[in-house]
């Protein structure tokens, strides 16, 4: 069986080992090793990834207790080479792992939430609590395992022979069907668990852990952090899309939030000085459209098209012209499309789906409506105006034969 070197130094980076076997996989070869400093995933820890001589190891995996290592060419067996761990992703991981230790015994020991669910990605980590929790706590369980860094404790990993053993032990989590000897990782004076991934050997090494977020999940909670050069890296990014936010409101970082709640509040009061003038800028149009409107045999007719009015204002602006006895037809072209509204006044003889479809047929768009309101859309506006001289010919026609 292959000797895992990762289990007595996470800090290992290289070494010689004999290739044992090497047999075709999908897209490579899978080769055992004699010793292998490669970490095959697990724990919620992504595989390692690296070089064995001029292979590529693209994943690591472990079945059945044995260790194999996915390389993109063929290794001669018996073969003595050097292997080479991808450090950077190695170190990344291991910060990130060991700040969910801490971050985990921090809401337990605050607050006896427990971690059920680890997820390390390649540019965040979550971790499910069994519990909602409020933003304040955790602020602080993320002080705690903080602290705990800045005190630069040792983790160290031992292994125990039985489950009986293990069971004297006073564990935060204890994961179930483990087959000895069992790996239980200790960070002094804080975390203690069962484990199987390579940590940190300082907590120190994490740098800092920052939680980006905390959301309701299944019932509990779930928060995303970052560890390490993932935090700095982040917090780079947010001060800098603050810096860019204050320069824009020609203020200073730390008032740059109450500019931006001030911008919301103008722009809030200049959309309802908008919508007022809207509805008072309609009613004169609709005034001005009703004293157009053609006579059709008993009833009135407006057709109308104009310029780059939206599908609501369209409506608004078609009702409000839709008096007794007269049919509306107004139409806009507004982002490269044709809108158009059908409405009816009262004592109107016909329902608008009974119309609909003669105008959708001329406008090659697609709508409908029932009662005295239908609404369309065509795709692109080109032609409009021709098109709006054959309706209101056709819709006239149409209006004089009814009684
Ligand atoms: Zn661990």
């Amino acid at each position: 069986m292959t000797k895992r070197l990762y289990d007595l130094d996470s800090h290992l980076s290289q070494h010689t080992a004999t290739v044992l076997s090497c047999v075709p996989a999908k897209e490579g070869f899978d080769v055992v090793l004699d010793q292998t400093v490669l970490f095959p995933e697990g724990g919620g820890q992504p595989s390692d990834t690296g070089l064995i001589g001029e292979a590529m190891v693209l994943h690591v995996r472990e079945e059945h207790g044995e260790i194999y290592h996915r390389i993109d060419r063929a290794l001669p067996v018996g073969s003595e080479l050097p292997v080479q761990l991808d450090w950077a992703r190695r170190f990344d991981f291991m910060q990130q792992h060991t700040g969910e230790h801490l971050l985990s015994f921090s809401f337990y020991h605050l607050f006896s939430a427990a971690n059920i669910g680890f997820h390390l990605a390649l540019d965040y980590a979550t971790i499910d609590f069994d519990k909602p929790l409020a933003h304040e706590q955790v602020v602080e369980a993320e002080h705690l395992a903080n602290r705990y860094v800045w005190r630069n404790l040792p983790v160290t990993a031992a292994f125990y022979e039985s489950e009986a053993e293990v069971a004297r032990l006073p564990l935060r989590k204890h994961a179930e069907g483990l087959v000895p000897p069992i790996r239980i990782v200790s960070i002094q004076d804080a975390d203690l668990c069962t484990c199987c991934a390579p940590h940190c050997a300082l907590t120190g090494e994490i740098g800092s852990i920052f939680v980006s977020d905390a959301i309701s999940y299944k019932g509990g909670t779930r928060i995303t952090f970052h560890c390490g050069e993932r935090a700095l890296r982040r917090n780079r990014a947010v001060h800098d899309d603050m810096d860019m936010i204050a320069r824009r409101f020609s203020t200073a970082r730390d008032t740059a939030g109450n500019a931006v709640k001030k911008l919301s509040e103008d722009y809030g009061a200049l959309k309802k000085q908008e919508r007022d003038l809207t509805r008072s800028l309609n009613g004169y149009i609709a005034r001005e459209l009703s004293e157009s409107a053609l006579q059709a045999g008993k009833y009135r007719l407006i057709v109308r098209l104009f310029p780059d009015l939206d599908a609501n204002r369209l409506k608004d602006l078609s009702q409000a012209a839709a008096q007794d006895k007269t049919l509306v037809l107004l139409l806009s072209s507004f982002n490269d499309k044709l809108s158009y509204v059908l409405a009816t006044g009262e004592g109107f003889p016909l329902d608008v789906s009974e119309l609909m479809p003669a105008v959708n047929a001329a406008t090659g768009g697609k709508g409908g409506g029932r009662g005295t309101l239908a609404q369309g859309m065509a795709p692109g506006a080109g032609g409009a105006a021709e098109t709006v001289q054959q309706l209101q010919h056709y819709l006239q026609q149409r209006l004089s034969g009814q009684k």
